[in-house]
């Protein structure tokens, strides 16, 4: 299928969601930042319906777990029909299953998926997949916290919307995310905006002085103080960031 680009002769990041419930999709994509990007050719979204590759009269998609067990598990056969038709769309984007057992997404990952081509994504139900199609389409399992979801659409969402606020041209001012939370390894530093005294709370002074390097060392201390405080999995002894502690380690 040919890609058509955008207007600055940009291909468009896409992003395919295999699901049993396509009516969830653009949902909160389609409004704000990502779905004025949807809108302007940045990013485009598919999905394809699993029930139409399901098995019999009722279209069936699932059965019982070998072995015995509650719930039901999505047939491997029904999922891999699905994969293989749209991967014959999207021949380079990584296959992705949402699962609670992957690996925890994080800014890196998103950063990594938002430079490709984009993203086929499997969103799971009901107890979950047959684990030789994971094996079988060679899919990477990808979870978005310690937590179990009823299916896989919401994740898939998450993910969808943190890779497409990293595309060029979706958030105005790229150095605004260089300082967001986790690209530095550190949390972003509080934040302020008018009035200047709010229920006796007044913005911190050195924020109103217009010096600017003394405003950038507070955000700074702040954002150690605060990484320390909360997160100190990740901050470097001084607030280094993690490619900067990579070459320490060389
Ligand atoms: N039985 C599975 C387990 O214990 O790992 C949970 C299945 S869950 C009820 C149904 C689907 O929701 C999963 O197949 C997956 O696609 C999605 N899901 C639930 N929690 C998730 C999470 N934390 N991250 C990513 N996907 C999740």
């Amino acid at each position: 299928m040919p890609h058509i680009a955008t207007s600055d002769g940009r291909q468009p990041w896409r992003a395919t969601v295999l699901t049993l419930f396509p009516d969830m999709f653009p949902g909160p994509l389609g409004v704000s930042l990502a779905g004025q990007a949807l809108e302007a050719g940045i990013w485009t979204l598919s999905t394809v319906f699993l029930r139409e590759f399901g098995l019999g009269r009722h279209r069936a998609v699932d059965d019982t777990p070998a072995g015995g067990g509650a719930g039901m598990v999505m047939r491997a056969d029904v999922l891999a029909a699905a994969i293989d038709h749209a991967r014959a769309a999207e021949p380079d984007a990584p296959l992705i299953y949402l699962s609670p057992r992957g690996e925890p997404f994080n800014q890196h990952i998103a950063r990594e998926l938002s430079s490709g081509p984009g993203v086929l994504l499997l969103a799971g139900r009901f107890e979950g997949v047959d684990e030789r199609v994971i094996e079988g389409r060679a899919m990477r399992e990808i979870s978005i916290g310690d937590y179990v979801l009823s299916g896989g659409e919401l994740p898939a969402m998450v993910l969808i919307d943190a890779c497409v606020r990293l595309l060029p041209g979706v958030i105005g001012a790229a150095e605004s995310l260089g300082e967001e939370s986790f690209e530095q390894g550190l949390l972003e530093y509080p934040q302020y905006t008018k009035p200047r005294d709010w229920e006796g709370r007044p913005i911190p002074e050195v924020l109103l002085s217009g010096d600017h390097k003394k405003i950038a060392e507070w955000r700074r201390a702040a954002a150690l103080r605060l990484t320390a405080e909360r997160r100190p999995d990740l901050a470097a002894p001084a607030g280094r960031s993690p490619q900067a502690r990579a070459k320490d380690k060389r």
